[in-house]
């Protein structure tokens, strides 16, 4: 008879360590997973404002290409949460003009399904246009590089700073969390490629119609089920022995490792990870507003507007400048642009304004800062790592923490279970 497998310890309840915990329960593993605060879902959260209001900590979406993300979904009971599009619709508007223009799934076959929209694309020039489809094109068949800022990419393919600040910036910053100058070619191209040009579907967005902690509180619901234990409020302060997952961002893996290790060529690389900021300010109302459910704005300050129900949410990204900023000063100056682009706030008051700062929202895919995201398996026995900052293709998203989840997971189920009687890895976490 073989031995028990021994439990493994999965430290930190973000997606990363719901989904590699979520996977060691369904393998049949023992598993506790530890969480220092009092509830699951890290950066994607959501908390009762003293009103009485939920709020999330930011609004998070996600598109029909984050698969991992949707099949984690589905695995807790919760793909009805964030329901897709059926086709691609995102409205721009344009916050000097206040005309909107679509960008929409055309019946094209990908990878020209979006080729009617961008020739449409009212914020900039007829000229400007064509030129982002000379860039659609070179982004196909060129991976770009880690040493080259996306920024210089697209002027070395003949993008005016128009169509960089109108269109690719605020992609840049809407999937990368921060400008085209900041973020790597390869990694900006990954992104627009992976979103906008394999396949005709990848692009519908998916929204979620339940606060966040709703579906980080299904995922530990689920774990418990098939027998994990969750434990909230336990801070892990120093690597314990046994079989670990860390699920944690980078500084916070670098505090739990003795001193030799974090100093040493392998944890060290971590060390250099920088991170960019979010701002969500959330317009309370005392009823619903009529709006769209989402929308993108250019030309002016505000990024993305959500609204539902009576609470309208503005999203800023690489929001720098707005970290320090008083928040009385910030809710006027975002609301008198917000009546710009959404009239039916013209005449209306919030009755509160929650802002919220987040300061290590992301990690910046800098150019050269690949090297910075550390393998699953580490030098020291037993230690897998997960987290969204780990290595993988996908930027800093609910993607890459379920699928480095997945990976961690897959690694520790391999290496612990006893052949030749082990358990069969599933499929979903290979
Ligand atoms: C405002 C905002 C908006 C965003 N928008 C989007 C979006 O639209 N789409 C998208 O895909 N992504 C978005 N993201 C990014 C996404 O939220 C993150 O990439 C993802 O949630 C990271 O998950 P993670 O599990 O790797 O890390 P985390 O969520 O950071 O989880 C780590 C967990 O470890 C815990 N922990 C840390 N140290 C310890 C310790 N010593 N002991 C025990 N527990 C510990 C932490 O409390 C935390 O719960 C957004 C992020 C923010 C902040």
């Amino acid at each position: 008879m073989n031995p028990p497998t021994p439990p493994v310890l999965v430290i930190g309840a973000g997606m990363a360590g719901l989904s590699a915990a979520l996977e060691l329960a369904k393998a049949g593993l023992r598993i506790t997973l530890a969480e220092r605060r009092p509830f699951p879902g890290g950066r994607s959260y959501s908390f009762r404002d003293p009103s009485g209001a939920i709020v999330d900590n930011g609004q998070h979406v996600i598109l029909e290409c984050c698969a991992a993300y949707r099949s984690f979904l589905e695995d807790i009971g919760a793909s009805d949460r964030v329901p897709l599009q059926q086709r691609t619709l995102i409205p721009f508007v344009d916050a000097r003009t206040g005309e909107t223009t679509w960008i929409q799934e055309s019946w094209l076959p990908a990878p020209l399904h979006f080729l009617p929209s961008l020739l449409a694309y009212k914020p900039l020039s007829w000229r400007d246009r064509r030129l982002l489809l000379r860039a659609g094109r070179a982004m196909r068949k060129d991976r770009g590089t880690d040493g080259e800022s996306l920024g210089a990419w697209l002027r070395r393919h003949g993008q005016s700073e128009d169509a960089i600040r109108l269109f690719w910036n605020h992609s840049s910053m809407t999937i990368l969390n921060d400008d085209v100058d900041r973020v790597s070619a390869e990694q900006g191209l990954f992104a627009f490629r992976t979103c906008f040009f394999e396949r005709r579907e990848a692009a519908r967005v998916g929204v979620p119609d339940v606060p966040l902690g709703e579906i980080a509180d299904r995922a530990v619901a689920r774990i418990r089920q098939l027998g994990g234990v969750v434990e909230f409020n336990r801070k892990i302060d120093r690597l314990p022995e046994g079989p670990v997952i860390s699920a944690v961002p980078a500084r916070a893996l670098l505090d739990l490792l003795p001193r030799d290790q974090v100093e040493g060529p392998f944890f060290s690389r971590a060390a250099g990870m920088k991170t960019s900021p979010i701002v969500n300010l959330h317009f309370l109302f005392d009823a619903p507003i009529e709006a769209p459910r989402f929308f993108a704005c250019v030309g002016g300050r505000i990024h993305w507007v959500f609204a539902r129900d009576a609470q309208v949410t503005l999203s800023q990204s690489g929001a720098r400048d707005l970290m320090d900023r008083p928040n009385a000063e910030l809710q006027r100056e975002f609301f008198e642009e917000l009546k710009r682009v959404l009239p039916a706030v013209r005449d209306r008051t919030p009755k509160r304004c929650v802002i919220v700062r987040e300061r290590d929202a992301t990690f910046v895919p800098a150019p050269g800062a690949k090297g910075r995201r550390l393998p699953c398996v580490t030098p020291i026995p037993n230690l897998f790592l997960a987290g969204e900052w780990t290595e993988g293709e996908w930027p800093s998203t609910m993607e890459a923490a379920v699928l480095s989840g997945r990976r961690a997971a897959t690694e520790a189920i391999r290496r612990l279970t006893p052949e030749p009687s082990g358990r069969a890895v599933p499929e979903s976490a290979r």
